[in-house]
């Protein structure tokens, strides 16, 4: 069986609706996992920061207008009455209970069970407006067998035994319909798997019931070998391994989310990409197969900054990494790129919210220096060391450009630059025409 997961824009409208039921009824049984309508899961993060700010009047207004939007989507959606008053009654149901949190005192907990109302509607309009065709669907409640544990990583165990026991109890089904995003946590309450986490939880469904291919289908022809925004002429990679997606879509490319590379990897399932405006087109294909000596893609991650420290009691000291390492961790932040020499290193963050505490620490063993507004370009593909010459071409396509730092040598699938945010287009853009456009590998 396949796992198909529709983004928000996918199913953005009752007609881009219709269109995923096309592709999805063709006569293999799958599992598909939506998201939230687009621009539903920021209206619901809106009304919560409303509740929190204690203004339910704010709240209400956009509850009000989101709840109209809905009627409209339904409206558009589905055509008998009987399938409309169902459709009626299930907004009417989510909004009722969004409106209940506006009355009360208002935790993280309610929050979370506001966040879920989204893909609860997306999943509920999609299964009626199947039934309503005559297709075999069957709703698969996420929060019925996606649970996370103690750590909030996802409970593998319990999420193949319950996905498998809820399959068997429902055999008849041509087509499952399930939520993305949604979970519950250790406690039983109601969490999700971070904002764009449906492809995580696609992803964990195909690990559960050994699918045959995950597939996420979004409104771009797979992974570009750069990004469109910044660079014409950008085609899409047909094949890919785990390693240098997960690269890529860490540094980058917002289609995949990164989350998602990992249960699939070790479960040795490949994950494709789709359009789903252009469903023809071949898409990108990620599995642990790896195509040798290719230099695959570059992908740029900005807001990034950039912290020396640099001191003589470094030369020829053990231990003095760790003591630097151990403030990051302390503080909870995540280190992206590092180069060291024997008297400093440079560290790059791009999560600030404890800058000032880790600086500050940091003082204690050596001169602190800090870039801001820094982007990380990082080239990907088959760059094991003993390929010779790939690191020379990606370095004579930057010769222009100040480099602030270089990493290389950490995967076999990527080396980093990180230079100043305002050379990015530039970079990436020197990248793709000595890397891609000159037919150098
Ligand atoms: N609806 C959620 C979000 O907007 C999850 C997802 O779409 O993947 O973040
Ligand atoms: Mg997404």
């Amino acid at each position: 069986m396949k796992v198909l997961k529709f983004g928000g824009t996918s199913v953005g409208s009752a007609k881009q609706i219709k269109e995923v039921a096309k592709l999805i009824n063709n006569g293999d049984k799958c599992i598909v996992v939506l998201s939230a309508m687009a621009g539903t899961t920021n209206t619901l993060v809106d009304i919560a920061d409303y509740l929190f700010k204690k203004n339910p009047e704010g709240a209400n207004e956009i509850i009000n207008q989101l709840e109209k939007s809905y009627h409209h989507h339904l409206e558009e959606l589905l055509s008998t009455a009987e399938y409309k008053q169902k459709g009626a009654e299930l907004i009417e149901h989510h909004f009722n209970l969004i409106r209940s949190f506006t009355k009360d005192i208002f935790t993280v907990y309610e929050e979370r069970i506001i966040l879920a109302q989204g893909e609860l509607m997306s999943t509920g309009l999609m299964t009626y407006y199947l039934l309503e065709n005559g297709v075999k669907a069957e709703l698969l409640p996420a929060l019925e067998f996606i649970r996370t544990d103690k750590n909030a990583e996802p409970d593998l165990a319990y999420i193949k035994e319950k996905l498998l026991q809820l399959l068997e109890t429902t055999p008849e089904a041509d087509i499952y319909i399930t939520q993305g995003y949604i979970c519950r946590n250790a406690y039983g309450e109601y969490d999700n798997l971070q904002r764009g986490g449906s492809d995580y939880t696609a992803s964990l469904i195909g690990a559960a019931i050994e699918a045959q291919e995950i597939q996420i289908w979004t409104d771009i022809d797979g992974l570009h070998n750069n990004d469109p925004r910044f660079v014409a002429n950008t085609q899409p990679i047909r094949q890919l391994n785990f390693d240098e997606a997960a690269e890529l879509s860490y540094f980058g490319a917002t289609i995949l989310h990164p989350t998602c590379i990992q249960p699939a990897k070790y479960a040795n399932i490949p994950v494709r990409l789709l359009n789903t405006m252009e469903p023809e087109a071949k898409g990108t294909l990620i599995s642990n197969v790896s195509e040798r000596d290719r230099i695959k893609a570059v992908a740029g991650k900005d807001k990034i900054t950039a912290i020396q420290i640099k001191s003589s009691r470094m030369l020829l000291a053990y231990g003095f990494l760790r003591k630097v390492f151990e403030i990051f961790e302390t503080y909870q932040t995540p280190i992206d790129m590092v180069c060291t020499s024997e008297v400093g290193v440079s560290i790059t963050i791009d999560n600030t919210t404890k800058l000032a505490e880790i600086l500050s620490e940091l003082r204690k063993y050596g001169t602190v220096t800090v870039d801001q507004d820094m982007c990380i370009i990082c080239v990907v593909g088959d760059l094991k060391w003993t390929n010779v010459g790939f690191e020379a071409i990606a370095l004579d396509a930057m010769k222009e450009i100040p480099v602030r730092m270089i990493s290389y040598g950490g995967s076999n699938h990527n080396i980093s630059f990180l230079i100043d945010n305002e050379n990015k287009q530039r970079a990436l853009n020197a990248l793709s025409d000595k890397l891609f456009n000159q037919k150098n590998n």
